[in-house]
């Protein structure tokens, strides 16, 4: 009897969670799709501002794919096929856009919609990039970031879409200096003054900072102290550690002098 009740509520258990399982994966799948919907129509729309209309109606396709009854992405490649002189799948939108405006309304893609819109013109989230791919402004403005790793990595996609633009070289070789990295910085400067004859590049003595190797960074060495007493016939061995400071250093760390290529403005 009591082994029936535990299985009983095992059952149960299984039921709940499974249940609540095919739940959640609808639900992030339903919003995956409406993504899919809302990104193909935000990059539709950069399509149309720069009259690409054939490209845009590609992905306004595959936009209604996921969401047949997106209005605005019918309306808009409505538009698109009038643009491109092709009357009757203009007017085929247009007849689906009348039986569409007569149907309810799906509040949860409103909402969705407007949520993604809003995000998509903040170059702080990622989603900006996926409908904005070529940005690199973005990405330079971005590099307004505290961490150094950050600023690299963004001025870095900036100059991955756009290497012409000596701006990038310059913040990343300074950031790339400002972290140590005088290899890259170096390489960073050589791009700026090929693509800016106003900047130039000089050597300069750099007196730089290194852990030290005797002490390992320590500041300190250790000497190995054996003291032996004579307790009752039997001898004790101690040991003891002695720390001496290290000469080799100041607080662990050693100067090196390294000659270093910067940049600075011709005058
Ligand atoms: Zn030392």
């Amino acid at each position: 009897m009591k082994t029936n009740y535990i299985l009983l509520n095992i059952f149960v258990l299984l039921f709940l969670i499974k249940t609540n399982a095919n739940c959640q994966t609808t639900t992030t799948e339903s919003l995956k799709i409406r993504k899919i919907a809302i990104t193909e129509y935000l990059k539709a729309m950069v399509d149309i501002s720069n009259e690409k209309y054939d490209s845009a109606i590609v992905k306004f396709n595959s936009s209604l794919k996921s969401k047949p009854d997106f209005i605005e992405a019918l309306e808009y490649r409505m538009i698109c096929y009038g643009k491109l002189g092709k009357k009757d799948l203009e007017n085929q939108d247009k007849e689906n856009l009348a039986k569409i405006k007569e149907a309810k309304i799906d509040e949860e893609f409103i909402k969705d919609f407007k949520i993604f819109s809003e995000s998509s013109k903040n170059i702080e989230s990622d989603f900006h990039y996926e409908v904005y791919p070529n940005d690199d402004e973005g990405y330079f403005k971005r590099a307004n970031e505290k961490s150094y790793d950050l600023k690299i990595k963004y001025l870095t996609k900036a100059i991955e879409i756009n290497p012409n633009n000596f701006k990038y070289f310059k913040d990343r070789g300074f950031y790339y200096e400002r972290t140590n990295y005088y290899s890259l910085a170096e390489k960073d400067y050589r791009k700026v003054v090929e693509l800016n004859p106003k900047y130039e590049l000089y050597e300069e003595e750099m007196q730089l900072l290194e852990k030290c190797n005797s002490c390992n960074g320590s500041g300190f060495t250790s000497t190995l102290v054996i003291s032996k007493q004579k307790v009752n016939s039997k001898t004790k061995s101690s040991t003891n550690e002695n720390k001496n400071p290290c000469t080799n250093c100041k607080n662990g760390k050693t100067f090196y002098y390294k000659n270093v290529i910067l940049i600075r403005e011709k005058k």
